[in-house]
């Protein structure tokens, strides 16, 4: 698959059984919905549609930064913010093909767990979890 972003191949990445599409040149992963979904039997209670619905229906984030194209169905991707202080601006496709965390933003997202690590119990905040400790392990 290719990067969103740079457009360079991606690499799986394994973490706990669940693989992500990871770029080497600019640090970014593409976290496909079925892989979420096997992240979400996981952890928790949610389903996919319910966790990928409440993201597509957040509003819309302000960002200059350039609409990326889903590397699955080519179509733009809308941009949103997840977690809390600061918000991790993602990009998730509207058809429901999966998200994608830039490396500033999957920076953002460790430092905000090591700052508070076991505050979010809910959905959205084990998935962070599950990428932050994806990326302290490749360190
Ligand atoms: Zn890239
Ligand atoms: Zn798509």
């Amino acid at each position: 698959m290719k990067c969103p972003t740079c457009n360079n191949l991606m690499i799986v990445v394994e973490h706990n059984e669940i693989e992500l599409d990871y770029c080497t040149n600019c640090q970014g992963v593409w976290f496909d919905s079925e892989e979420l979904e096997l992240l979400l039997e996981s952890i928790s209670l949610e389903s996919l549609n319910l966790f990928l619905n409440n993201i597509i229906n957040f509003p819309e984030a302000k960002s200059s930064e350039k609409k990326r194209r889903c590397p699955i169905c080519g179509q733009k991707m809308r941009k949103t913010t997840i977690g809390q202080q600061p918000d991790i601006l993602i990009d998730v496709c509207q058809q429901g093909h999966g998200m994608w965390f830039d490396s500033g933003e999957v920076g953002q997202l460790i430092t905000q767990l090591l700052d508070k690590p076991s505050e979010r119990a809910d959905t959205q905040g084990r998935v962070i979890t599950f990428l932050g400790e994806v990326f302290r392990a490749r360190d």
